[in-house]
């Protein structure tokens, strides 16, 4: 079955152009063959870009660069709010191509696309407040005026999880801020960038300001956009170990950098936590995305008075979810990425198991066409088994037992990771106690899901830099501008 066959009724065939997208003009190309994680058939295929064809991107966002940036606040305002409104009333087609090439619940799809238009909502509020200062010295020798700046060119990078939301979290502050973009987002997820690029321009966004390009080569194809003095900005979400890369290759021409990266996070339940609602929250916290989230819960620590209630009722609830296509109606677990997703899985389950954990439910990859993992709960982990430190990014729960506030702080700690994390508890000193002590980013108490555009996201140690969203977002697209005025 072809895409357009497989998604008619919902979607308009118009949307999904193939090819690079460079100062307002279409590409066709071929190359990157995108695949239906639900069944390992191939989708489409989308352009290869080459060196040429990104700098061809940077040329163009040049080009566009000085006429947006002078772009009165209100107009670059109302394009936003406009492509905010083109994804609200697109919403089903887009989640249904999400779906398709992601492998995601409809369910989860759609909440993607609704957080995804929020940011374009919410910088188009901002795009009319950029701030600005204006002080005395306290010598009294001048005056302090601060402005802010469009930084320039801005090369943005995103994964294949969310699609459509880690792209409109960097061109909505950018845009705002009246930047000019390339966007890279993930080989396995192109469909959805050139949709959106597509409903940019029915918004208005002119040509150039917007470029998306795909390629199989991305190390030598951002090398080369970061070596071009006239990109001024990487703003880049995916693993710690390419961040690392990027940010050394950043450094050669001095680029500023946004580095939204890996999580690890805790989730620690105290037994005097809401029981139920502990279990709600960490079906969201682990289960959004099937597990493949940058802020799912990779480590449930739970204490010893409720551990084994919380064992039962969160097995259950595990085992109960309907697994299937991401787009079928009633799948409440897609399928993983792809195929090394699910060894990837496969062995920090196994290596547990041999140090003896045991699974209350799942445990094994599923057979058949499609990459599917069961959803799991593992108890008896040895906290120094490697699920303990790696991101599972998938479907499994390791639950320990803990004793005293003490030691959830320092297991919840012992990470080189600090993006997100999650507390349980009836009293609130005691959760605002336990959240100072936890190095993160982003702390949900008693809430299972804390993403949200007008707040600030983002993560401490090495989970990344700088913060995306929130009244603070634009101002990484921004730099301050300080005039000394004579009195
Ligand atoms: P990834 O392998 O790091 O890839 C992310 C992006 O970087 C993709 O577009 C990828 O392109 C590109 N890339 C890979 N190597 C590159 C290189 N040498 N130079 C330039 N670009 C390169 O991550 P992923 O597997 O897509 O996503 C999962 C990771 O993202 C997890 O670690 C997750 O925690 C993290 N994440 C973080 C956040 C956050 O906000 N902190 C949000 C979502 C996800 P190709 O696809 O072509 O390889």
């Amino acid at each position: 079955m072809t895409l357009h066959t497989k998604i008619a009724g919902y979607a308009d065939p118009s949307l999904h152009a193939h090819g690079l997208y460079i100062g307002g003009q279409w590409e066709k190309g071929a190359g990157i063959p995108v695949l239906d994680p639900s069944t390992g058939e191939v989708l489409a295929e989308v352009a290869d870009a080459s060196v040429e064809n990104a700098l061809r991107a940077v040329d163009a966002a040049e080009t566009a660069a000085s006429q947006w940036r002078q772009t009165p606040p209100r107009q670059r305002s109302e394009i936003l709010r406009r492509w905010f409104q083109l994804m609200t009333d697109r919403a089903e087609e887009l989640a249904t191509l999400i779906s398709l090439e992601n492998g995601k619940a409809l369910a989860d799809a759609r909440g993607e696309v609704a957080y995804a238009a929020e940011f374009f909502r919410w910088y188009a509020e901002e795009a009319t407040r950029i701030p600005g200062e204006y002080r005395h010295t306290p010598s009294g020798s001048h005056n302090i005026l601060v402005d802010h700046e469009p930084i320039g060119i801005s090369v943005l990078i995103t994964p294949w999880n969310f699609p459509a939301a880690m792209a409109t979290r960097k061109i909505g502050p950018a845009l705002a801020a009246g930047c000019t973009v390339i966007l890279k987002p993930a080989s396995e997820t192109p469909l959805t960038a050139y949709a959106m690029a597509r409903l940019g321009e029915e918004a208005g966004v002119p040509a150039g300001v917007v470029n998306v390009v795909t390629t199989t080569n991305p190390g030598p194809v951002t090398n080369a956009m970061l070596a071009d003095p006239r990109v001024r900005k990487l703003s880049f979400t995916g693993s710690t170990g390419v961040g690392r890369i990027l940010l050394a290759e950043a450094a050669k021409s001095v680029v500023s950098c946004s580095m939204e990266l890996g999580g690890n996070a805790p989730f620690v339940v105290f037994d005097d936590a809401d029981l139920d609602a502990a279990l709600d929250g960490a079906m969201v916290a682990k289960m959004r995305n099937a597990g493949e989230a940058c802020t799912a819960a990779n480590r449930f620590y739970v204490q010893a008075g409720i551990h084994d209630a919380f064992v039962e009722g969160l097995s259950k609830r595990m085992a109960g979810l309907k697994i299937g296509k991401g787009y079928d109606a009633d799948t409440q677990c897609g399928p993983m990425i792809a195929t090394k997703a699910v060894q990837k899985i496969d062995q920090l389950v196994s290596e547990a198991v041999r140090r003896g954990a045991r699974a209350t439910t799942g445990g094994a990859p599923l057979p058949g066409s499609g990459y599917f993992y069961p959803p799991t709960v593992l108890v008896d982990v040895p906290v120094d088994a490697s699920i303990a430190h790696e991101e599972i990014f998938g479907p499994v729960a390791p639950v320990y037992r803990f004793e005293s506030e003490e030691e959830a702080i320092r297991l919840a700690n012992d990470t080189e990771y600090g993006l997100a994390a999650y507390v349980y508890t009836r009293d609130m000193k005691r959760a605002m106690r336990v959240g100072r002590g936890i190095e993160t980013g982003m702390l949900g108490i008693n809430r299972g899901l804390m993403s949200d555009p007008a707040a600030p996201f983002g993560g401490v140690k090495q989970s990344g830099l700088g913060r995306e969203g929130g009244v603070t977002g634009i101002l990484e697209f921004m730099e301050a501008k300080y005039y000394a005025i004579e009195l």
